[in-house]
């Protein structure tokens, strides 16, 4: 295998993709080259606009974490951080107070704005923006592509007694950051989702890719996001790699994060095979022919089996780089060959 496509949102796509990069170049995934190229097509409706700046979530989490520039204990955000414009803007009183953004991630935003300002689309400026911090020194090739150049936002409708219609529409950084995701989200909504066109080289992607991967990033605003982008579950159906993914739900609740609540207010079971069976075997339409469970919920491989779809249990979590590349070597395994 030479090349990998990884469909990735912020924190759990980017640790993945850390421990596969490790797995790639040391050698450890069965059948891939040490110098295999890896593209990631990241979630981009998280993005937001803050302050007059366009601010990229996933796709910086995810760059800044390749590119050894990520706060590791946060997860997200730039290491060594300083917060003077936060505190600036705080004696100002400006809204969002509750959005912060770091003076070096600052920079990144400043330089994205200009840029699409001054008329380039997200994909190019990503581009731009990946020459600082990926792509240089040994290891395998990481392409970064948004997965539309479009502006797609999740909102996430939440209940107000105070609104007229008993509810109220956030963008999904407030529910997440702001409102902790500690109220019930009522509905989520995709706005301009149905309307996006794949970015550039999306596409081809995954069509030309030898493994698809979904890693354990969350399955409704993170990698649903992704799927609900036309012609993206076409080219999973269409594409000769096989498609296997790790899941997010371990021992009936996610690692980090709000996947749970997500999962709820859609409808689909809080679990690892629930989750794996939401994605669905590709044999009946879904874009699963592998999946992997966390050694805890060995007794819900059968589900996924009897389904069509290759399930194993292994340990899934993302301890540290060794234990994220044997995820990655696992995931290899269960449909290489
Ligand atoms: P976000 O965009 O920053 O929310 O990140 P992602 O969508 O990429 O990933 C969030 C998901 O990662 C959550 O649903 C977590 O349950 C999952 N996650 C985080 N750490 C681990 C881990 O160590 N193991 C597994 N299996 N999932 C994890
Ligand atoms: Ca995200």
């Amino acid at each position: 295998m030479r090349h990998i496509t990884v469909l990735s949102g912020g924190m759990g796509g980017a640790r993945f993709l850390r421990g596969l990069l490790h797995g790639i170049t040391s050698g450890r995934l069965p059948g891939v080259a040490p110098d295999a190229s890896v593209t990631v097509v990241a979630n981009t409706a998280d993005d937001l606009w803050v302050h007059g700046l366009k601010v990229c979530p996933d796709l910086d989490t995810v760059m800044y974490t390749l590119g050894d520039g990520i706060d590791l204990e946060r997860g997200w955000g730039r290491r060594e951080e300083t917060w003077s414009v936060k505190a600036e803007l705080a004696e100002y009183g400006v809204e969002p107070t509750w959005f912060g953004l770091g003076d070096r991630d600052i920079a990144t935003h400043l330089v994205r704005t200009q840029m699409l300002d001054a008329g380039y689309p997200l994909s190019q400026v990503t581009e731009a923006l990946c020459r600082r911090w990926l792509g240089t020194g040994p290891g395998p090739g990481v392409r970064l592509l948004p997965m539309t150049d479009d502006r797609v936002e999740t909102h996430v409708a939440i209940a107000d007694p105070d609104s007229p219609s008993g509810r109220r529409v956030v963008h999904f950084q407030e529910y997440w950051v702001r409102l902790r995701a500690q109220v019930p989200a009522e509905a989520v909504l995709f706005v301009g989702l149905e309307e996006s066109t794949p970015g550039p080289g999306v596409i081809d992607a995954i069509t030309d890719a030898d493994l698809v991967v979904l890693p354990p990033s969350n399955p409704v605003v993170s990698v649903g996001t992704i799927l609900g982008v036309p012609r993206v579950r076409e080219a999973l159906a269409a594409t000769r790699a096989p498609v296997v993914g790790l899941s997010p739900i371990v021992g009936g609740s996610h690692v980090r994060g709000m996947a749970e609540q997500m999962l709820t207010s859609i409808g689909v079971e809080v679990s690892a095979a629930g989750v794996g069976l939401h994605y669905g075997p590709r044999r009946d339409g879904g874009v699963l022919d592998g999946w992997l469970v966390d050694e805890r919920d060995a007794d819900q491989v059968s589900r996924l089996t009897d389904a069509g779809v290759a399930c194993r249990a292994v340990p899934l979590m993302m301890t540290d780089l060794d234990a994220t590349a044997g995820m990655a070597a696992a995931a290899v395994g269960l449909v290489a060959g």
